[in-house]
């Protein structure tokens, strides 16, 4: 018996040798590579059935062998046995000791890439009894951050190339030589130096290729960690003004209310002081703000069309107003020929202009006479060239201080701070500003007799779809006693008072429920009715922009609440964010009473309870393509207001639709549905009923296809193309 099983073991064996040659051949060299499981890129597992006489059963992939695998045990583990006689004792322990036995055979195969192969070899056992051998065989390939090399290789190649052009031309010269060389038998020498020489050459030339390599990692590096490090500056920026902004908001916010107590004379006196050294310090918040983001490329300047005779105006009434201590004079001369409409961005050259006025006040004594000048200096293509002049009757500046007042913290004079207040930024920022629109600035002064300042501006000509946008200027607010019901949402305490108490100071009537976060307010609006939602940014547990969000995500009517900002982040970026938030409007902390309340009227009462915009559902189609009537009625009757109302919609219906074009390409439904929201309203607004019923389908087909697939909008684009020239010529027929 004992002779019969050991022929059948030696015969089973022999034929199990048979089947493993050809695999084993293939894995017959142990690599010394370490095989890095981590990085397995392809898998393939496969399963082979024997009998004890040694034939293959049936043979499977990894997805059909999980009975297979329920056979196995845990077994001895031996690796590294590759060669062919090995397998006899592989089938032998595993039957021998009825266990499994695991092999692992590493090797590498391409560059990089390596591969192990993991066999089993397991009895398969049924009533104790062993009826065949299972093999399991699984091969895996781990290749080593391969795609990192190979950009790393691709940039290298890069570099080299112009380098090794050189020195194929080298060699293109050694192989003349040799040729020379080998026909010429009197210059051998002579020609051998020069071989000689190219040779050296090219090794010059091949060790400054390996420096400068060297050279640019280091700087690429280097490069790198400056982004870093800029980045952080900014962020430290923002967050530092914020900082600052927060308290400042309070102090002069508490001073304004305490103002508006009948404060007795030194009372007055003692909290006009806190007023002005808080506005003081708000200033040099923005200048540092400002020049940082100048120094980091970061300022951008927007493209917006505006009237300069309407913003100079505007300049003037702000800065004309008398002073205690001087009575100011400012006298305006702009030359006929200036265009009425030129693109850039206001609000840079309504500073750049406030800058140099508030310098001629500052420096002058008690009669203060300041001339500004505007000149067409030319116009070419679409640019426009104009000339900004500046003048006033004040104490002068040195003539050799004349080009160094333009720089960073630079004063003409040691006691000039003491003396007139300022730190010496905003003729450094003035500079580059003007710099930043292709112009120069520069000074003629005598002391004691006064100085002008003279600066150029190469804008654009405003095309015939532009109209002027608003130039800033602070609005006065409406009185009212309508009850009015506010969220504010603000996570500061002093804050939550300050601005309730601003709010009742203007209008008594108005109920204001507090959330402390932006989940609060979510919760809030959902339960309750509000006219009007105040919303912080920056609040613990939800932030101002997620609440937002959610807010216009609701079901109407919550999602149509109008959502006021009030932010303390100074930057473009963060008002940005807003709006895209779907917020409606935006006021800075610390925030100016005034423009508080005018903000609050705009979209409390009047927006809200004056007119319904055309945007519902049940409103017929009208036959005419516009109706100007409601819009009209909220700006009191007057053209001039209507027209600015209107050009502001010039502006942002066609970025609304390329925004809403673009939203749709990329499937971003969240856009879309913020843009079909804004532009219903504004086309609601201007009684294009026919376009805000096209709004209103594709708000429909959206629903019905919530990913956003094939959106048909231009049809939306042509009614605004159509329409849009119409309401121009609507409103300059009114204005005439
Ligand atoms: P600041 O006014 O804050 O000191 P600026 O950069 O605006 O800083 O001006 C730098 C300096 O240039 C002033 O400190 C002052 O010495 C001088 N300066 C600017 N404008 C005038 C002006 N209109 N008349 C006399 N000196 C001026």
């Amino acid at each position: 018996m004992n002779h019969i099983a050991f022929i059948l073991i030696i015969v089973y064996a022999l034929a199990i040798t048979a089947v493993f040659v050809i695999l084993l051949k293939k894995m017959h060299k142990r690599a010394d590579v370490k095989f890095d499981y981590n990085n397995v890129i392809q898998k393939k597992t496969s399963a082979m059935l024997f009998d004890l006489n040694g034939y293959l059963l049936s043979d499977r992939d990894s997805s059909n062998n999980e009975h297979v695998l329920s056979c196995l045990h845990t077994g001895d583990h031996i690796s590294a046995f590759t060669r062919a006689k090995d397998i006899e004792t592989y089938l032998n322990t595993c039957i021998r000791h009825k266990r499994n036995v695991t092999v692992k055979i590493e090797r590498s195969v391409k560059d990089g890439i390596v591969k192990r192969i993991d066999l089993i070899f397991s009895p398969f056992k049924s009533n104790g009894e062993i009826k065949g051998i299972i093999v399991i065989s699984q091969e895996m390939y781990a290749k080593d951050r391969e795609a990192e090399l190979l950009k790393k290789a691709n940039d290298l190649a890069e570099q080299n190339t112009a380098a090794q052009e050189q020195i194929t031309q080298l060699d293109a010269q050694r192989s003349e030589l040799e040729l020379a060389f080998k026909k010429s038998s009197k210059h051998h020498i002579k020609l051998q130096k020069a071989m000689y020489r190219i040779e050296q050459q090219k090794q010059d030339l091949e060790n400054a290729l390996s420096i400068i390599n060297e050279q640019k990692s280091e700087l690429e590096r280097v490069n790198a960690e400056i982004k870093k490090s800029n980045q952080m500056k900014e962020i430290f920026l923002a967050n530092t003004s914020h900082e600052i902004r927060t308290p400042l908001n309070a102090i002069i916010g508490f001073t304004n209310l305490l103002l508006k107590m009948n404060p007795d004379e030194y009372q007055l006196n003692y909290l006009n002081n806190i007023k002005n050294s808080g506005n003081n310090l708000l200033f040099i918040i923005n200048d540092i703000l400002d020049l940082s983001k100048i120094e980091a490329g970061k300022m951008d300047l927007e493209s917006t069309g505006f009237d300069v005779r309407d913003m100079v105006s505007k300049i003037v009434s702000t800065l004309s107003v008398k002073r205690d201590d001087k009575d100011i004079n400012i006298n305006v001369d702009i030359d006929a020929r200036v265009p009425e409409v030129v693109v850039g961005d206001p609000y840079r050259i309504t500073q750049v202009l406030t800058n140099l006025v508030n310098n001629s006040i500052k420096f002058t004594g008690a009669y203060c006479q300041i001339d500004i000048v505007v000149r067409l200096e030319r116009i070419v293509n679409d640019d426009v060239e104009l000339v900004f002049k500046v003048s006033d009757n004040g104490i002068g500046i040195p003539k050799d201080k004349c080009e160094e007042i333009f720089q960073s913290f630079t004063q003409a004079n040691k006691d000039t701070t003491r003396k007139y207040g300022g730190t010496g930024l905003g003729l450094s920022i003035t500079k580059q500003l003007v710099e930043m629109y292709h112009g120069h600035i520069s000074v003629e002064s005598e002391e004691g007799k006064g100085s002008t300042f003279t600066f150029n501006l190469i804008l654009k000509m405003a095309d015939s779809t532009e109209s002027a946008n608003v130039t800033p200027s602070a609005a006065e607010p409406v009185a009212t006693d309508r009850r009015i019901s506010i969220l504010l949402v603000e996570d500061n305490e002093i804050n939550q008072q300050l601005a309730t108490d601003t709010i009742k100071a203007w209008n008594s009537n108005t109920q204001i429920d507090i959330a402390g976060n932006g989940q609060i307010a979510v919760e809030k609006v959902k339960s309750n009715d509000y006219d009007l939602i105040l919303m912080d940014i920056q609040m613990p547990v939800m932030d101002g922009n997620a609440a937002a969000k959610i807010i216009r995500q609701l079901d109407p009517p919550k999602n149509q609440i109008p959502i006021i900002a009030m932010t303390a982040h100074a930057f473009k970026e963060e008002r940005e964010r807003c709006f895209s938030n779907g917020m409606n409007d935006y006021v800075m902390k610390p925030f100016d009473s005034d423009d508080l309340c005018s903000k609050i009227y705009k979209y409390a009462v009047d927006i809200r309870h004056e007119v319904k915009p055309v945007a519902d559902e049940a409103d017929a189609v009208s036959d005419e393509p516009f109706n100007l009537d409601a819009l009209m009625k909220i700006c009191g009757g007057k053209t001039e207001e209507l027209s600015r109302i209107v050009g502001v919609y010039a502006i942002s219906i066609p970025a609304d639709l390329s925004d809403l074009a673009t939203a749709c390409r990329n499937k971003d439904v969240d856009t879309i549905n913020m843009k079909t929201h804004s532009l219903k309203t504004s086309f609601g607004y201007l009684g294009m009923t026919t376009a805000v019923q096209m709004v209103l389908n594709l708000s429909k087909l959206l629903a019905e296809n919530p990913d956003g697939t094939i959106l048909p909008i231009t049809h939306i684009m042509d009614e605004w193309e159509r329409t849009a020239p119409l309401i121009k010529e609507y409103v300059r027929q009114l204005q005439a």
